[in-house]
């Protein structure tokens, strides 16, 4: 494991760039929506009965600047559960109230490259969870929230993504009590980390407090929010609210990158260059340090459990506003003026 020891006393320089005037994000986030609004491609989920009733054709796209610019298009105020969009927030909880050490060392932050409810990735690494964006790393994160009853680390959790949201956020008891009776899976791994000694308490009443923070009910306007949250330094930029320190954000967007599509995260790395996460009711959330978040929301997921038209509108949006982390320029004209030329062609 690398030794944070060796930079630990140098400064953290912060570089960003801004976003274009108000107006042509505004249009830009319209023209994502009209394009990708005939997108038919994958299937909603069905493994949480409530999730298969839910119109396909949903479709919403949300942009937050850091500077408190506000973009919505289609039914971006339209709620649906957070699901596991909810472990990015609740991890960062998780290292603002414990450090980044200790969960690093309780949850890790590695791919597992297994899918988000895979029992073998936890069987493969001697019960380490290694990856706090999949069920078990997620359920072994809530477990470390503050509190003496699940009562209270429940509280604690609908109150910490409420400061991201800058609104109280509510629990969807519908999508809650489907889950409920069918989490047969994450119960067990609730107790298969408990049975490696990596959970402490009682692994049911965690997974219980994990159910409830999945059917937090959200609309791609808040996802965006929340996002912007970690893009602005841990501050609110709608409330004004410091949420979490500065720290966390880098922390928690750090393992994000990797981890945030599950088993798809390197491919979403590669075309799309921020870190986000998704959830299975269809929500994306995908942050720009220093700039904002951009927000979609559409049920129809690809295999891993991602919404493919919200990842296809990202794309585009982070093409079209600069937010690849990845893409740079020459810095002086000459520089381009300079470089070297491509090799020349071999003739046939
Ligand atoms: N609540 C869901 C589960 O635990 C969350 C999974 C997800 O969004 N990928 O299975």
């Amino acid at each position: 494991m690398l030794d944070p020891a060796a930079w630990r006393d140098v400064p953290q320089e912060v570089s960003t760039g801004s976003l274009p005037g108000w107006d042509r994000v505004e249009e830009i986030v319209r023209n994502a929506h009209s394009r990708y609004r005939g997108e038919r491609g994958g299937t909603v989920a069905d493994y949480i009965p409530v999730l298969a009733e839910v119109d396909p054709e949903l479709f919403g796209l949300a942009v937050i600047e850091v500077g408190g610019g506000l973009h919505d298009a289609g039914d971006a105020l339209h709620p649906f559960s957070i699901q596991s969009i909810s472990k990015m927030f609740v991890y960062a909880l998780a290292i603002q109230e414990h450090g980044h050490e200790r969960v690093r060392e309780i949850v890790g932050v590695n791919n597992t490259g297994l899918a988000f409810n895979s029992v073998m990735a936890v069987e493969l690494n001697d019960g380490h969870p290694m990856n706090p964006m999949v069920n078990a790393g997620a359920i072994a994160t809530t477990a470390l929230m503050p509190g003496a009853t699940a009562v209270e680390q429940w509280e604690r959790v609908r109150e910490g993504l409420s400061a991201f949201a800058g609104r109280p956020l509510s629990l969807d008891g519908v999508v809650y009590a489907s889950e409920a009776q069918t989490n047969d899976r994450n119960r067990a791994l609730g107790r298969l980390l408990r049975s490696y000694g990596r959970l402490s308490g009682d692994p049911d009443e965690v997974v219980d407090v994990y159910t409830r923070q999945c059917a937090l009910s959200v609309t791609a306007h808040d996802l965006a929010v929340m996002g912007a949250t970690l893009a602005d330094g841990g501050v609110n930029p709608v409330t004004g609210e410091r949420v979490v320190s500065e720290e966390v954000c880098r922390d928690t967007l750090a393992v994000v990158a990797s981890t945030g599509l599950y088993e798809r995260s390197g491919d979403w790395l590669f075309e799309i260059g921020l870190p986000a996460k998704s959830g299975v009711a269809g929500g994306i959330v995908a942050v720009a340090p220093g700039k904002g978040a951009v927000a979609g929301f559409s049920p129809r997921l690809d295999e891993a459990g991602n919404s493919i038209r919200s990842q296809m509108a990202i794309g585009y949006l982070s093409r079209v506003l600069g937010l690849n982390l990845f893409a740079s320029a020459p810095a002086r004209r000459e520089a381009s003026a300079t470089a070297p030329s491509p090799a020349p062609q071999e003739q046939s």
